[in-house]
């Protein structure tokens, strides 16, 4: 199976989720091996996409390197997984990719235009995934008393479990399976959309977050239900959303990985957290050529 680029350079200009601002984003094939890679253009620097640059993760996961970082990345970085693009570099005049619709689905979009293209595949860069071999697991207390959990098991293939439980009703809990495939998170991952309370937009607001959510992009919680209802894609959205979370923060691992993840409550911080659990100990896993 050879690493996958895009055959052809396309840029699209939207807003940030938390700096509000215009961003315009330019995908553009990258050479074999080189991996995802935002560069920011306005500061002339540039990051792997890689779990060991991730910085903060409280509301997003944000990579950081040398003064430079890219916020939000978790989105953009599931579209790229699911579409199965191993190379590919993002340039960026500005802090985060634009949020477009708050979905994966709207830089699947993009990536189907921009067309999927093998690369030419010297023996030194084959496609390789990460073998889980044994459990890796990490816990999290939360703020109310709860324990949030997430675990990388080995499994024949990639495959996600995940449960949420919110205090409001209008989400309750729900728990979701996802059995990874192109098709499969296109058609069942790729369209849930992030959501927000609007409890808590003018205390985000006034740390300098959550200033481009709107409507358009996110789905609006109060205590009586989902404001903007009619932008809702699925009934069980939420734990389809966390899913597709996961699924951009488990890409920064660098590689596909092998494994069966478990989440309970999981979100950014943990996520990355299972990743450096993962890569901390060389048993825990196994390169293998993708054949
Ligand atoms: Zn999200």
């Amino acid at each position: 199976m050879p690493r996958h680029t895009i055959a052809r350079a396309l840029s699209a200009t939207g807003t940030a989720l938390h700096a509000g601002v215009p961003v315009t984003m330019l995908l553009a094939p990258a050479p074999a091996g080189q991996g995802i890679v935002f560069r920011r253009a306005d500061l002339g620097k540039a990051i792997p996409a890689l779990y060991d640059r991730v910085g903060e993760t409280r509301l997003g996961t944000v990579l950081e390197e040398d003064g430079a970082s890219v916020g939000v990345v978790e989105h953009l970085m599931a579209a790229i997984a699911g579409a199965e693009i191993d190379d590919l570099l993002v340039t960026l005049d500005g802090p985060e990719p634009p949020i477009l619709d708050g979905d994966s689905l709207s830089y699947l979009a993009l990536l189907d235009q921009a067309g999927r293209q093998p690369l030419d595949q010297p023996n030194d860069q084959p496609r390789t995934a990460i073998a889980v071999q044994r459990p890796v697991m990490v816990e999290h207390p939360q703020k109310d008393g709860s324990m949030a959990r997430a675990a990388l098991l080995p499994a024949q293939s990639l495959s996600y479990h995940l449960e949420i439980s919110f205090p409001t009703p209008v989400i309750g809990a729900q728990s979701f399976d996802f059995a990874f495939s192109a098709q499969g998170f296109r058609d069942q991952i790729a369209p849930a959309r992030t959501f927000g309370f609007l409890s808590e937009l003018e205390a985000l607001n006034k740390m300098n977050l959550a200033r481009g959510a709107s409507l358009e992009n996110t789905l609006a919680l109060d205590d009586t239900g989902v404001v903007n209802r009619e932008k809702m894609r699925f009934a069980d959205e939420f734990v389809r959303h966390k899913i597709l979370d996961a699924v951009g923060d488990m890409a920064l691992a660098g590689a596909p990985l092998i494994a069966r993840f478990e989440g309970s409550r999981s979100g950014h911080g943990i996520n990355n957290a299972l990743l450096r659990a993962l890569f901390a100990d060389p048993a825990n896993y196994r390169r293998v050529e993708l054949g």
